[in-house]
């Protein structure tokens, strides 16, 4: 099958390297001509695990590289869209990007075509691009508009898109379903996890990807209900760290008796500063949005939202109570990416923790083993950028963990305490155990667990 993938964004350019893998010739399309150079001179514009390796081994290829959506939806039999969209002032997805793409598709629709919808949308937006499509002239009889969205995680994206826990299409014609269920059928069969060059291994990986067909609608749905429900997850357990914290509990064991009933299952159950990244803070809000028009008052995701932003300023106020004030200290900060495994900052707890730190007048010394780059872009010379976690830790007063990179579990801690002016650490992703940081000699503070001096 021939594909173009318009966006090649941590959505777009994984999927198109994940399409090439899977055996389809895929061109991979960007505005930013800038991207589209560095991705045709061999360059990897984001950090994702195998993403260099695939890229490597289809640029060429399988896979080709574009700035131009008219010629790519020409040549190609499925169309992806995959840009941006972002929120917009009053909480709704902006579906601008979406719409000036579908713009320029319609004006090469000759023969048939289907566009598949993979961006993060509000319900109802396959039936806004399929009139978009028309309206701009693209004759209805030669196009099918489907859905199709995404669940990959950054920092294991590669391996969440080839081995998914399911893929779900949303259709509503015979030729949708058709080129759809062709496009998947790599990883729907099992053939592609019987190659000996198949990425990924092991238990986690089942033989055949699930395939769940619906219609356009309940597709859409399907993908912001899924965000909600793992931000509230996430705001449902650091509730509960809360009160952990101010009863003495351990919210390590209050985890495993609840993630150990079956029906909560133990993941996306870690307490922490709460969440961040490009989508579940937009998809929350954009599922409000949507559930309002629809004339639905949606409050519980309203308190998701109320107890992620409490979380960050409890944290804060959990520094504060570590080092008594804030003006004038300097902090040691590790991690400025929203999760650990990628170099995205976008709406990053890490960062907007740093801006109010900043703000209380303490001085940061950042390090992110991934993300630097990106956080000098926002946050300029206002901190210092550190070369690891022990030249971030010199000479401070504290040093705080903000983002779960595994490393930053596994640090030597007697360097990292003799690199401190004082040994205090306050550690919002609840990366090392209490006990045992007491025996390092630290004053350590985590999340919903008691404190041992
Ligand atoms: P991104 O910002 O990383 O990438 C979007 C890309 O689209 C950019 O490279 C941009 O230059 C390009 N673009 C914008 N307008 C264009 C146009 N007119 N023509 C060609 N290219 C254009 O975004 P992302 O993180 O990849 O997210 C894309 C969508 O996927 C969003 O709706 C998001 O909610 C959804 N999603 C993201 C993730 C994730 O983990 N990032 C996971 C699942 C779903």
């Amino acid at each position: 099958m021939k594909i173009a993938v318009i966006g090649s964004g941590y959505v777009g350019l994984v999927s198109a390297a994940c399409f090439a893998e899977i055996g389809h010739e895929v061109i991979s399309v960007d505005n930013d001509h800038a991207k589209v150079n560095a991705l045709r001179n061999g360059e990897v514009p984001i950090h994702e695990q195998f993403l260099p390796e695939l890229l490597a081994k289809h640029r060429g290829k399988g896979l080709k590289f574009s700035t131009s959506v008219g010629d790519a939806t020409a040549w190609a039999d499925a169309v992806f869209i995959t840009v941006g969209t972002p929120q917009s002032a009053t909480g709704e997805a902006d579906l601008s990007y979406v719409e000036a793409v579908a713009h320029e598709i319609a004006t090469a629709i000759h023969g048939s075509k289907l566009v598949v919808e993979k961006s993060t949308v509000p319900v109802r937006t396959c039936e806004a691009i399929r009139k978009v499509l028309q309206l701009c002239g693209a004759p209805a009889d030669l196009f099918s508009v489907a859905s199709n969205p995404e669940f990959l995680r950054e920092g294991s994206a590669v391996l969440d898109f080839l081995h998914p826990d399911r893929i779900v299409i949303g259709v509503d014609t015979e030729f949708s379903r058709g080129l759809m269920e062709q496009i998947y059928w790599p990883l729907t069969s099992g053939e592609y996890y019987k190659r000996s060059d198949a990425l990924g291994a092991g238990p986690r990986f089942s033989e055949c990807a699930p395939l769940i067909v619906t219609s356009p609608k309940s597709a859409e749905l399907i993908k912001h209900a899924s965000n909600a429900f793992l931000a509230m997850k996430i705001s449902f357990i650091n509730a509960v760290a809360n009160i952990a914290e101010s009863v003495g509990a351990d919210i390590d064991e209050i985890r495993a008796g609840i993630g150990a009933d079956s029906r909560i299952g133990n993941r996306f159950l870690n307490a922490g500063v709460g969440y961040g990244g490009s989508c579940f803070p937009k998809d929350v809000q954009a599922f409000h949005a949507v559930a309002q028009e629809c004339g639905y008052r949606f409050g519980l995701l309203n308190e998701v939202i109320e107890i992620n932003a409490e979380q960050r300023r409890r944290f804060i106020l959990k520094v504060r109570s570590a080092v008594w004030t804030l003006r004038g200290k300097t902090l040691a900060v590790l991690g400025a990416a929203f999760k650990g495994g990628t170099d995205d900052i976008r709406e990053s707890p890490a960062i907007a923790i740093v801006d109010e730190l900043l703000a209380q007048g303490s001085s940061v010394r950042l390090f992110d083993p991934a993300a630097l780059p990106k956080a000098k872009a926002v946050l300029g010379d206002s901190v210092q950028y550190a070369s690891d976690a022990y030249d971030a830790a010199t000479g401070t007063d504290a040093l705080l963990i903000l983002t779960e990179w595994p490393e930053f579990a596994q640090l030597d801690l007697e360097r990292l305490r003799k690199a401190m002016k004082f040994p205090i650490i306050v550690d919002g992703r609840n990366l090392y155990r209490p006990s045992f940081m007491a025996k390092a000699g630290f004053a350590y503070h985590s999340i919903g667990r008691p404190e041992l001096a």
